[in-house]
């Protein structure tokens, strides 16, 4: 299955050709519900992870309990992303590695109240012996971070910075006053969703951290609660999936028809704040790529 996000309405960039500058490119991965094997770039599916080496787990006690999870037990991390350099290329991957792993504990923790990220770079011919199964997650484990099963559909998109990101003050005014029927923050500019690099859908004002060392950090992925939200689902939502969206954005419940091959919108289940998102800003310059993961919403 192949997804495409069709050009916009208005080509931005055409209009305020001083945009072209900012142009970057994004890599959408549209998570669909799908049944991905280790060896698949997937959201909530099986890591290649190799069967001598210890499965992740979290012992911050505190930021359990204070979830109403009292068990002193480590924590099984839960696996959110994997993706193969041979289909996100983009992604920084270190000497030697070509899959990028993303864990989380399926808690809310300081700070920023989201769940804490691991990331593990890999190399695919250095797991001979994969393990089998990945621990189950804890059943006190909130819903809200355990993915759905899906297989990922990349796309590369164009997009131009978040309002106020680093755009003139000038600049971003008159867009403002040629705003028409379509939104440059909603319908033109940043794609939301999750993907991997270009700008970040904040949904806040734009903040981008710096490492622990003062390297600005650079935008790795983005893990979204939905593909879309009430706007830019009229811009964003790819070709393929245009009938499914206008029936999301109808009052028909969705959660009851069976015809669907996802639930709009949806798919990964996730739920990062009030259908918010989190954020990996990663540190290419330290040789550790030591990474920062928070949400705005
Ligand atoms: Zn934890
Ligand atoms: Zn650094």
């Amino acid at each position: 299955m192949k997804l495409i996000t069709l050009g916009k309405p208005v080509d931005i960039a055409a209009v305020f050709p001083e945009l072209a500058e900012f142009a970057r490119t994004t890599v959408r991965l549209h998570p669909r519900w799908g049944e991905p094997t280790a060896w698949d770039s997937s959201l909530g599916g099986p890591l290649l992870w190799p069967a001598d080496e210890a499965w992740p787990h979290c012992t911050d006690h505190q930021a359990h309990e204070r979830s109403g999870y009292t068990e002193t037990e480590p924590v099984p991390l839960v696996a959110v992303l994997q993706l193969y350099a041979h289909d996100v290329p983009e992604l920084p991957f270190p000497n030697g590695t070509d899959i990028c792993q993303v864990l989380w504990c399926p808690f809310v923790h300081q700070p920023g109240l989201v769940p804490r990220v691991e990331l593990h770079w890999r190399s695919e011919v250095a797991v001979t012996a994969p393990l089998e199964a990945a621990p189950d997650p804890v059943p006190a484990s909130s819903g809200n971070y355990l993915p759905a099963t899906c297989l990922l559909h990349p796309e590369r998109v164009t997009e131009y910075p978040y309002p106020g990101d680093p755009l003139p003050p000038e600049l971003l005014e008159r867009i403002w006053e040629g705003d028409g029927p379509w939104s440059y923050q909603h319908h033109l500019s940043v794609a939301p969703g999750t993907k991997v690099g270009g700008w970040v859908s904040f949904a806040q004002d734009p903040s981008w951290p710096d490492c622990a060392y003062g390297h600005p950090m650079d935008h790795l992925l983005t893990i979204a609660s939905r593909e879309s939200d009430g706007e830019s689902w009229k811009t964003w939502t790819p070709v393929e999936e245009e009938a499914l969206a206008e029936v999301e954005a109808s009052p028909i419940p969705t959660h009851d028809r069976t015809d669907l091959l996802y639930r709009p919108g949806h798919p990964s289940e996730l739920m990062i704040g009030d259908a918010g998102s989190l954020y990996v800003f990663v540190c290419t310059t330290c040789p550790d790529t030591p990474i920062i993961a928070w949400s705005d919403s």
